[in-house]
């Protein structure tokens, strides 16, 4: 991994709709409560979004942008967290390697293709 995956803190925006988690290399990352919702890691979630087309899971995430908020973020162990969502979702698991990598911002955007 070339990033610092230990988080600092983390905390939710809820005026601007974001996931704020500031890693411990001093690195804050942003992520909007859409995006975040989307690449929702559980089975259910990566089912109904498989792009071979193949299955197509009805009960899977219906998401309006804009919408879908985080009521509560619980740690998972020391190394992800879990989200409920407004839509009553909550069984994805992010891991802090995933979400660093998830990063938005230009520098690791720019970063990942390295
Ligand atoms: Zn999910
Ligand atoms: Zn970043």
């Amino acid at each position: 991994m070339p990033f610092n995956t230990d988080p600092a803190e983390c905390r939710l925006e809820e005026a601007r709709r974001l996931l704020v988690i500031r890693w411990r290399d001093g690195h804050e990352s942003h992520y909007p409560f859409d995006d975040l919702r989307k690449v929702c890691p559980c089975a259910d979630c990566r089912t109904a979004k498989s792009p071979q087309g193949g299955l197509q899971v009805l009960a899977g995430p219906v998401v309006r942008r804009g919408e879908i908020r985080i009521l509560q973020v619980s740690p998972v162990g020391r190394y992800a967290l879990s989200f409920k969502w407004s839509d009553g979702h909550s069984t994805g698991i992010y891991s802090f390697d995933f979400l660093r990598q998830l990063c938005p911002c230009d520098a690791c955007r720019s970063g990942a293709e390295e």
